[in-house]
C-alpha cells in the first residue's frame, strides 16, 4: 500500500462538493439502505446502485439484483419482511435490462423463482451465457403485466435506449416508475451518454418517462430516489448540450485541421472534432456545477457531448455537405 500523499492518488483533481440535494441515504453498519417507497414497495441502495422489491401475500417481487448490493438484498428483504410479519421468500425476479452491474446477483435467488424479463434480454443473456444471470422464463416483446398477491405491475419496452432491451417498470398501485440507467436523478451522466448504444434513444426516453404518472422514480443509480423535477433538469442538460453541440459543429471551421496535418486525415478529424467538443462542452460544464453533481467532472460531460454530437451527424444528419 502507498499512501494517498505520495502514492498513485497524489495527483488527482479535486472537484466541487456534491451538492447537498445530491446526497443520498446514511447506509447501515452493513452498508446498505432500505427505504419504503410506497406502502409495500421498497427500494435498496449502497449509496451507488439501486434495486427493488414488492412484498406481496404470495412472496416477495425483486427488481434487479446489482452485485453491488448482493448479499444485502437478501437482509434488506428480511429485515422488511420480519418487521412487517409477510414471506420472505423471493418468488419472482424481474431484470430490467440485462447489463451485469444491474442484474449480476440474480443467482443468489433460486430455486422456485419465476424470472421475467424483455425477449432481447433473454437473447442477450443467452449470447453471454453466464451462470449469475440465470435466462428468463417468462419474456414479452411489448408489454407484460405481473400480477402477484394482488399487486399489479407494468413492464413495456418503448425501444432501445442504454441498452437494446431496456424495460420502464410502473408500478401503478404505488405511484412509482423504476427505469434504469439513463437518468440520474441530481447527478451527470457517466462517460459517453451513461454508457449508452442508442442515442437517439437515450435521448428521447426521458419524456417516455414524464408521459407515466408516478411521484417516486427509481433510477438505478445513486443514493436516493428520483422525482420528476430530477427528470426534468436531466432533459435539461441534454438539451443543452444538444444545442451547444450544434452551434459548435456549425461554428468551428474544419479546414485548418485538414490542412495543418495533410496527408494524415484522421489526425485531422481528431483536431476538428476536439474543437468542437471542447467549444461545445465547456458552457455546460460551467452552468451545472453545482446543479448536478461531478458536472464538473469534465470527461463526463465532454464524453456525452461527443457522442450526441457524433448522432446528430450521424443518426439526424446531415454529417457534412455532399460533394457536387
Ligand atoms: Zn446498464
Amino acid at each position: 500500500m502507498t499512501s494517498p500523499a505520495s502514492g498513485a492518488t497524489a495527483d488527482l483533481p479535486e472537484y466541487a462538493p456534491i451538492p447537498p440535494s445530491s446526497r443520498g441515504a446514511m447506509l447501515n453498519d452493513q452498508g446498505y439502505h432500505v427505504g419504503q417507497v410506497e406502502r409495500n414497495l421498497y427500494w435498496v441502495t449502497d449509496g451507488v446502485y439501486q434495486a427493488a422489491f414488492l412484498t406481496t401475500a404470495e412472496g416477495v417481487v425483486l427488481f434487479d439484483a446489482p452485485p453491488a448490493i448482493g448479499g444485502n438484498l437478501r437482509r434488506a428483504i428480511d429485515e422488511i419482511a420480519a418487521a412487517n410479519g409477510v414471506s420472505n421468500r423471493v418468488t419472482h425476479f424481474v431484470y430490467s435490462h440485462h447489463h451485469h452491474d444491474h442484474g449480476g446477483a440474480a443467482s443468489l435467488f433460486d430455486g422456485n423463482v419465476v424470472r421475467i424479463g424483455h425477449e432481447e434480454t433473454r437473447r442477450l443473456l443467452a449470447r453471454d451465457n453466464d451462470a449469475a444471470r440465470p435466462l428468463p422464463d417468462i419474456t414479452f416483446a411489448d408489454t407484460y403485466t405481473l400480477e402477484v398477491g394482488d399487486e399489479r405491475v407494468e413492464l413495456a419496452w418503448h425501444g432501445p435506449n442504454h441498452s437494446p432491451d431496456n424495460i420502464y417498470i410502473h408500478f401503478p398501485g404505488h405511484d412509482t416508475l423504476m427505469f434504469i440507467d439513463v437518468v440520474n436523478a441530481g447527478w451527470v451522466p457517466i462517460y459517453n451518454v451513461n454508457l449508452s448504444e442508442d442515442v437517439p434513444g437515450y435521448m428521447q426516453a426521458p419524456e417516455i418517462v414524464l408521459s407515466y404518472p408516478w411521484t417516486h422514480f427509481i433510477c438505478g443509480h445513486l443514493g436516493r430516489l428520483g422525482t420528476r423535477d430530477d427528470v426534468a433538469v436531466h432533459q435539461q442538460y441534454i438539451a443543452d448540450i444538444e444545442a451547444s453541440a450544434k452551434e459548435a459543429l456549425a461554428a468551428v471551421n474544419p479546414v485548418p485541421y485538414y490542412v495543418h496535418y495533410g496527408e494524415n486525415v484522421w489526425a485531422g478529424v481528431k483536431g476538428h472534432l476536439d474543437a468542437v467538443v471542447e467549444r461545445a462542452a465547456a458552457p455546460i460544464i460551467a452552468k451545472y456545477t453545482g446543479v448536478l453533481a461531478a458536472a464538473d467532472v469534465e470527461e463526463f460531460t465532454t464524453t456525452t457531448t461527443f457522442q450526441i454530437m457524433q448522432s446528430l451527424r450521424l443518426d439526424r444528419g446531415p454529417s457534412g455537405p455532399v460533394h457536387p
